[in-house]
Parts: structure tokens; C-alpha cells; sequence
């Protein structure tokens, strides 16, 4: 027999991302025991039919008992409140974990929890879709993407080298960083893309009807992409903007700038500064291509997808 990486995993709410590392764990038998809880009664209820974990419980307290590694999966706003039923059952060597989106807040909020005799490691897997809920999920998600663990100063490193094996052993590549960088890039790759599909969509809903349904009818690629990304889920994104206001605020007063330098170049008639500009990111979108995070298929790859497409969160 071969001896699982983590003795007894738990998972804390069991949505999307949850309910991927739990399908992941037991796919790939990552863990001896996988304890997953859920607070809302109806998705342990789906949990238990779908028959990924071993044990399934309202009580996150009762699924982190004896747990070697405890992941929290929930919306960034209640990873507080879940480190406060977590904590007290955490057994000496532990370690919690999250995937949250933001990871200062989630530091903060966490870390008053977790006893002296355990470890607090963050991490956030880049990985996603616009769905959510335990049906959502597929063990294939972090196949290839990255996973950004974010120890706080003075970690315990071979509590870190066991979060950073989990991820691997999960498929995704791993970076550490600290959790304020990563608020930081997250901001401008992940978070104000949400918020602009957001405002877009947002903006078309506020036409009047007629052009309403036409902008429906006629939806072309762009605002189609758009209309995926703000499907994303609700709790989640309000979240994401509470909890990295800063980063986010930052990004967002650089990004009015750069808008407002190409609002003035169409105003002009300035050719040059629209094709040098999108010659620019032309480049970018290449070289994500190339690095394997995006598909050079037309169309995003959307029509070839048999699965849901991977959105980076
Ligand atoms: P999700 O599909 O909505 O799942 C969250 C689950 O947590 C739900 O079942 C929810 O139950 C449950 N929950 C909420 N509060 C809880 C609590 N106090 N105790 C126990 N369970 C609780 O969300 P998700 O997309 O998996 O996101 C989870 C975390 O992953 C978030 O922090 C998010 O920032 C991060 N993340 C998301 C993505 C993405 O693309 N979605 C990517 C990377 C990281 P209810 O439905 O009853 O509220």
C-alpha cells in the first residue's frame, strides 16, 4: 500500500473550488481520510451523492478533528469565521490552508485562530469558472495552472513544503510569494477584469429595451467574453472587491489613466497611439500563450471545449 501524502485531508465548503480538491484528492489518493463539510445542509446532501469524500458534516469543526491539513474553501468574507471553528480542534503540527481570492485579509482574519501548536499556510489556486456549487466542480481544475502559496513571515517551512506538495500533487505549478504581492497582481490580472466585466454588462442592462434585446441578438465575441466573466458568482466577487480594496483602488486609478490617454487618441483621430497600443497587447496575449495558460484556438478554443473554460480567479 502506498501511503497517502496527507493522513486525513479536510476541505471546508465544498463549491467549485472545494469540491475540485476534494475530486482531485480522491482521484489521485492524495489523502487516507478526506472529511468534507459544508454549512448549507443541501450541498453535504449533494456531497454525500456524489460520494467524493469519506465523511461529510455541517460542522467544519468536526471535519478538521484529527484532520493533518485542514483547506478552507469558502467566500474570503466567512474564512474568519470558519478559522474560529476550525482553530480549537486544530491537533499539534496541523496546518490550515485556504484558497481564497485575497490573501492579506484572509491572513489577518485567519491567523488570531490558529494555535501556537499549528500552522497557518494561505494559498490560492488560479484557477476556475463562472459556476459555483458542489456540481461545479472537476478534479482536472488545477491540472497545469498555477497555485500562488503565500506564507506569512516566519513560516514554518516544512509545514509550507507540505502545502506546496498538495498543490503539485493536484497538477497545478506552484509560486510563493507574499500574501500583499499577490494582492497586488491579482488586482490588475484578475480582480479589475471582473469589475469591467461587471460594468459592461452592467452598462448594456441599462440601455433602454430596444437596444437591450439587440445588444443580446447581436452579442458579438467581446461582449460575449465579458457576459461569461460577470456570470461569475455574486458572494464571491463582493468579496474579492471588500477584502483587497486597496490593491484593487490602485489598479483601477491606473487603468482610468491609460483609458483616458486612448479616449484622447480616438478624439484626436491618432492613429498611430491606437495601433501602437494594440500591437502591445497583441504581444501579451502571445506570450500567454505561449507560457501555456490560454488556448491559441479561434474563438478561445470555446467551440473544441468539452469542459467548462478555465477562468483564472
Ligand atoms: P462556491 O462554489 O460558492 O462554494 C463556496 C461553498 O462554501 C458553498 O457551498 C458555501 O455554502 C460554503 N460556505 C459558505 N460559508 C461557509 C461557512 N461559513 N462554513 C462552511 N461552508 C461555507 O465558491 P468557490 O468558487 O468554490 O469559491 C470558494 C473560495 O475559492 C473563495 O474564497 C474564492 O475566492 C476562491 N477561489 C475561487 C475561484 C473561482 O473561480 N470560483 C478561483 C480561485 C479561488 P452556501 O452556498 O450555502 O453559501
Amino acid at each position: 500500500m502506498i501511503r497517502p501524502l496527507v493522513p486525513r485531508l479536510a476541505v471546508i465548503g465544498a463549491g467549485l473550488i472545494g469540491s475540485s480538491l476534494a475530486r482531485a484528492a480522491r482521484e489521485k489518493h492524495l489523502a487516507g481520510t478526506l472529511a468534507v463539510a459544508d454549512a448549507d445542509p443541501a450541498v453535504c446532501e449533494r456531497v454525500r451523492a456524489l460520494g467524493f469524500a469519506d465523511l461529510v458534516t455541517e460542522s467544519a469543526a468536526q471535519a478538521a478533528q484529527d484532520a493533518d491539513i485542514v483547506v478552507v474553501c469558502v467566500p474570503v468574507g466567512a474564512s474568519g469565521a470558519v478559522a474560529a471553528q476550525v482553530g480549537p480542534q486544530l491537533k499539534p503540527g496541523a496546518i490550515l490552508s485556504d484558497v481564497g481570492s485575497v490573501k492579506g485579509a484572509v491572513l489577518e482574519a485567519m491567523s488570531p485562530y490558529v494555535p501556537a501548536h499549528a500552522h497557518l499556510v494561505p494559498a490560492h489556486p488560479v484557477a476556475g469558472t463562472e459556476f459555483s456549487g458542489p456540481d461545479a466542480g472537476f478534479a482536472s481544475l488545477f491540472e497545469n495552472r498555477w497555485c500562488i502559496v503565500t506564507p506569512p513571515e516566519g513560516a514554518d517551512a516544512a509545514a509550507v513544503a507540505r502545502i506546496v506538495g498538495l498543490w503539485r500533487a493536484a497538477g497545478a505549478n506552484v509560486e510563493t510569494m507574499s500574501a500583499q504581492h499577490h494582492d497586488l497582481v491579482l488586482a490588475i490580472t484578475s480582480h479589475v477584469p471582473h469589475l469591467i466585466a461587471y460594468n459592461i454588462v452592467g452598462t448594456a442592462a441599462h440601455l433602454e429595451e430596444t437596444l437591450t434585446s439587440e445588444v443580446i441578438k447581436f452579442s458579438a465575441g467581446g461582449f460575449r467574453d465579458f457576459t461569461r466573466i460577470a456570470a461569475s458568482d455574486p458572494t464571491m466577487w463582493r468579496d474579492v472587491f471588500l477584502y483587497n480594496r486597496e490593491a484593487v483602488l490602485e489598479m483601477l486609478g491606473r487603468f482610468t489613466e491609460d483609458l483616458t490617454a486612448l479616449q484622447r487618441a480616438i478624439r484626436y483621430g491618432d492613429g498611430d497611439t491606437l495601433f501602437e497600443h494594440f500591437s502591445r497587447t497583441r504581444a501579451i496575449r502571445r506570450s500567454i500563450i505561449e507560457q501555456g495558460q490560454e488556448t491559441a484556438a479561434p474563438d478561445f478554443g470555446r467551440r473544441a471545449a468539452e469542459k467548462p473554460k478555465h477562468e483564472d480567479s
